[in-house]
C-alpha cells in the first residue's frame, strides 16, 4: 500500500520545539518514502482548543517547508463519523454511571478502570461515559524504533471511555476513526503516545479497520525532564521559518545536518535525499 502519513496537532496553542520534532520526523518519513503527508487538527476538545492556534500551526508549518497533501481535516467537523462508529461497536460499549471522584477513588485502588459498570448500571444510576469492554488478553505489535510490544488492556487501563460525561468523543475513538477515514499507513508521533497504541489497535480490530505501521519518537524533555509541551509552557518556536531551528529539530533526530545547509528548502532536500544517496 502506498505510503500516507499524518500530523495530527491539537490546537491548544504555537507549536514548540517538541511539536516541532514530531512534524519534522512524520514529513520527513513521509517524503523519504514518496509517499503522501496529510495534516489533521484535532479540535475535539473544545474547551482546551485555543482560537486561532490551528491556523498559526498550519502557517508555520508551511514557514518551515512542510507542505501537506490535500484538504486538511478538522476533528470537531466530525461527530457523525465518531458516532457511527459507536453505532457500530453496539454492545462492545455501555454506559458508565461513575463520576469523577467515584473514579479516581477506584483509580487510587486499581490504576485501571475495575469494571463497576460493565455489568449494568445499579439502580437509579444515569449513564454519564460510555466504554468500550476490553478483553483480558495481550495485544502485540511492532514499533519501528521500539521493537516488539506487549499490552494486556485488562489489567494497564480496564475499560476504557469512548465517549466523555461532558459529551466530548474520546481521543482515541477519534484518532481510530480519523486515520481510517484518512488511510494512514504509518503513525510517526512522540513517545508519550505509547501507551495509547494498544487501545488504539484494538478499536482498529473492532471496527474492521487496517492497522498502520507505528513509529513513536524520542520526546524533548526541558532541564527538569519534564517533556515540551503547551501546559509546561514550553516557548513557541519563530513562526516564520527559521533554517537554524528546523537544523536543531533534523539534529535532534540524528540526522547529521552539515552546517553550510542555512536555508529551508535546501535543509529538506538534504533531509529527504540523505537516505537514497
Ligand atoms: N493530537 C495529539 C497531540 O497533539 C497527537 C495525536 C496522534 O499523533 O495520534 O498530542
Amino acid at each position: 500500500m502506498a505510503y500516507r502519513g499524518r500530523f495530527a496537532p491539537s490546537p491548544t496553542g504555537d507549536l514548540h520545539f517538541g511539536s516541532l520534532v514530531t512534524a519534522v520526523a512524520s514529513y520527513l518519513d513521509a517524503r523519504r518514502a514518496k509517499g503522501e503527508w496529510v495534516v489533521r487538527i484535532e479540535d475535539i476538545d473544545h474547551p482546551r482548543t485555543v482560537p486561532g492556534s490551528a491556523g498559526r500551526i498550519l502557517q508555520c508549518l508551511e514557514s518551515y517547508g512542510m507542505h501537506w497533501d490535500g484538504a486538511v481535516m478538522y476533528q470537531s467537523q466530525r461527530d457523525e463519523a465518531y458516532a457511527a462508529a459507536l453505532e457500530q461497536l453496539g454492545d462492545l460499549v455501555y454506559g458508565c454511571s461513575c463520576t469523577r471522584s467515584e473514579l479516581s477513588h477506584q483509580e487510587a485502588q486499581h490504576e485501571y478502570y475495575p469494571g463497576t459498570c460493565r455489568h449494568g448500571l445499579a439502580k437509579g444510576r444515569l449513564a454519564r461515559s460510555q466504554r468500550v469492554y476490553v478483553p483480558d488478553q495481550d495485544i502485540h505489535w511492532q514499533d519501528r524504533r521500539l521493537g516488539p510490544q506487549r499490552e494486556n488492556l485488562a489489567s494497564s487501563v480496564g475499560d476504557f471511555i469512548l465517549r466523555r460525561a461532558d459529551a466530548v468523543w474520546a481521543y482515541q475513538l477519534a484518532v481510530v476513526v480519523d486515520d481510517g477515514a484518512q488511510r494512514i499507513t504509518d503513525i510517526v508521533r512522540g513517545q508519550d503516545l505509547l501507551p495509547s497504541t494498544a487501545r488504539q489497535i484494538y478499536l482498529q480490530h473492532l471496527l474492521h479497520l487496517p492497522h498502520p505501521r507505528y513509529c513513536h519518537v524520542p520526546l524533548v524533555l526541558d532541564l527538569q525532564g519534564q517533556k515540551l509541551s503547551k501546559q509546561t509552557k514550553a516557548r513557541p518556536i519563530p513562526p516564520t521559518g527559521s533554517p537554524q531551528v528546523l537544523a536543531q529539530a533534523l539534529r535532534f533526530l540524528g540526522e547529521p545536518v552539515p552546517t553550510e545547509l542555512d536555508a529551508i528548502a535546501p535543509l529538506w532536500q538534504w533531509a529527504i535525499s540523505r537516505r537514497f544517496t
